[in-house]
């Protein structure tokens, strides 16, 4: 069965500033036990905001997570807590997400202990060095801090925070948008290797669709706060479907030779304050007709399998 069975959000706003932002609507998926589900859209489009939600680093108003079998975005504080470990996320960015003043080691002792009350001190030890050697990083450089290396191995000690905890799960937030073009490849090459050897479940998100191709089972295609398609990376890839998922191909120079219609983009991406009615993508869809302007398209699974909402599919007319 699903690891996250159901992620559902309908209606989750945020109060920023005095105004409402509509966060996430309409969005429903699930991932599977092992493996890796994409979420990718343009900045601001809710992904960062859903992988928070998932893992309860933000608090979701308007939905339901089941996780293995239960429900869990409801849970108090102090009964979250087992999947606190069970979940650990990788951000983006990091030199900002490894404190400065924390040698390697006391960066990963810290959840080794908390995950493992019973171990002495020989075995928080021989815990660093194991997960640092998981992520390449030589154990004897375990007194070094962060500043001492290069930005792909503070991500990969980042990595090696997460699996500190033995976890199940993990939501990548971008994980290599801030490193070197150099070194993407060989950390996307650590996180599908660790994912083999330990069975990890991954949430990854991206803003390139380009990314994640070859890392993914399924990819989510997301655009202000609502999911636009999910389908098996296959599908999505040589049969896209929703009309921002093949803008977004037909930017990639790669995707150019494929079979589908080019589509390009009008206009700017809306502020997510003020929602359009009906499709939040009509300002800037070609297809948008009196339908997608006042009523909202709901996600219906197409005979491809593929998940897609969109009055013109739906119809028939794209
Ligand atoms: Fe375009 Fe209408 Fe489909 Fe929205 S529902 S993507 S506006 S055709
Ligand atoms: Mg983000």
């Amino acid at each position: 069965g699903g690891l996250l069975e159901q992620i559902r959000f309908k209606n989750n706003k945020f109060v920023r500033e005095q105004s409402v932002v509509h966060a996430l609507n309409g969005v429903s998926l699930d991932i599977g036990r092992g493996k890796t589900v994409s979420v990718v859209g343009e900045s601001g489009c809710g992904k960062s905001t859903l992988a928070r939600c998932v893992i309860r680093l933000y608090e979701p108003n308007g939905g339901q997570i089941i996780y293995d079998g239960k429900r869990i975005d409801n849970l108090s504080h102090k009964h979250m807590a087992p999947y606190r470990t069970r979940m650990q996320m990788v951000f983006q960015d990091p030199y900002s997400s490894l404190n400065p003043r924390m040698s390697v080691a006391q960066i990963l002792e810290e959840p080794i202990r908390f995950h493992n009350r019973s171990y002495t001190a020989g075995d928080v030890t021989d815990k660093v060095a194991e997960v640092m050697q998981q992520v390449g990083i030589d154990p004897l450089w375990r007194k070094r801090f962060p500043h001492e290396f290069s930005g792909g191995q503070r991500q990969r000690i980042a990595i090696a925070r997460a699996l500190a905890v033995d976890p199940e799960f993990i939501v990548a937030d971008e994980p290599i948008a801030a490193l070197d073009v150099s070194i993407q490849a060989q950390v996307l090459n650590l996180l599908m290797d660790l994912q083999q050897e330990r069975g990890l479940t991954y949430m990854f998100i991206s803003h390139d669709l380009s990314v994640v191709e070859h890392i993914s089972n399924e990819v989510a295609v997301m655009y202000l706060g609502t999911l636009c398609e999910f389908a098996e990376t296959e599908n999505l890839y040589s049969n896209p479907r929703h009309p921002y998922t093949r803008a977004l191909l037909s930017a990639i120079p790669q995707f150019g030779q494929k079979g589908f219609q080019h589509l390009r983009l009008q206009g700017d991406v809306p502020t997510p304050i003020d929602l359009p009615s009906g499709c939040v993508f009509h300002g800037r869809c070609p297809y948008a007709d009196k339908r997608c302007r006042t009523e909202m398209p709901i996600i219906r699974r197409l005979d491809c399998g593929s998940q897609v909402a969109c009055h013109g599919v739906e119809e028939g007319r794209i």
